[in-house]
């Protein structure tokens, strides 16, 4: 599903280099839920970036379902995004002035689905995450963990094979942190794969395998029993 070698990624940082991933191997099978784990600045959202092919690696290799990820055009990779990959992120990035319904259809809507399919698979991915009754609710008048469940509910909607969440319970209290959890835990064992970024080892922990970026490069990669989120703490 995902083969990485050798990859490495710097930033221009005024005349000098910030040489941030210094030669990631990784694999990802499908079916895996797998934590990111490091301090902040280790270079956790600069993988995912690439892994989610909104950034690219200066050197090494990304293959993507078999598809060697290099040098593509803003338009194929948008294709492959659409076709591939959920986002989940830390601020929800939904829509103010959409409503939770209109929001998971919103790239849908892009990828050219029709109203009335959009309008189904919304609703139908609303309720998977437990939101139907707050269809027409604007993202202001829900929580926090009500918002995440919205962005759930959209990654899912284009049915990626992939998702990738970056921080997806860094805004949450630790209740609400555990309820994402609990339905990431869902949706992985529906045969999902998940990738998340987390600094939190509790996080971490509700995943089956756990894989430390320290300077750098991966230290440990270690496949493991999963903690089962119970979100009433
Ligand atoms: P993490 O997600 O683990 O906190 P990041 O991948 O965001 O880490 O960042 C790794 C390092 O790269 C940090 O030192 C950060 O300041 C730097 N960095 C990230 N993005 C950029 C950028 N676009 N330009 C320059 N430096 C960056
Ligand atoms: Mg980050």
């Amino acid at each position: 599903m995902i083969e990485i070698t050798n990859l490495h990624k710097s930033y221009p940082v005024g005349n000098r280099k910030l040489h941030v991933l210094k030669g990631i191997n990784f694999s990802a099978q499908e079916g895996e839920l797998i934590s990111i784990m490091g301090s902040s600045g280790s270079g956790k959202s600069t993988f995912l970036n690439i892994l989610g092919i909104l950034d690219e690696g200066d050197e090494g290799t990304f293959h993507l379902d078999g598809t060697l990820i290099q040098n593509l055009s803003e338009k194929v990779a948008a294709n492959y995004r659409n076709q591939f990959l959920g986002f989940i992120f830390q601020s929800f990035n939904l829509i103010n002035y959409k409503n939770a319904l209109d929001n998971v259809a919103l790239p849908l809507y892009y990828q050219g689905v029709s109203r009335k399919e959009r309008h189904e698979r919304s609703l139908f991915y609303l309720e998977k995450v437990g939101l139907a009754d707050w269809a027409d609710h604007l993202p202001n008048e829900l929580s926090g963990g009500q918002k995440q469940r919205v962005a759930i509910a959209r990654a899912l909607a284009s049915n990626p094979k992939v998702l990738l969440a970056d921080e997806p319970t860094g805004a949450l209290d630790t209740k609400t942190s555990y309820e994402v959890m609990e339905l990431i835990q869902k949706i992985n064992e529906e045969g999902k794969t998940v990738l998340i970024v987390t600094h939190e080892p509790d996080i971490a922990e509700m995943t089956k395998r756990i894989v430390h970026l320290k300077d750098g490069l991966i230290i440990n990669d270690e496949r493991r029993e999963p903690v089962k989120a119970v979100a009433h703490v």
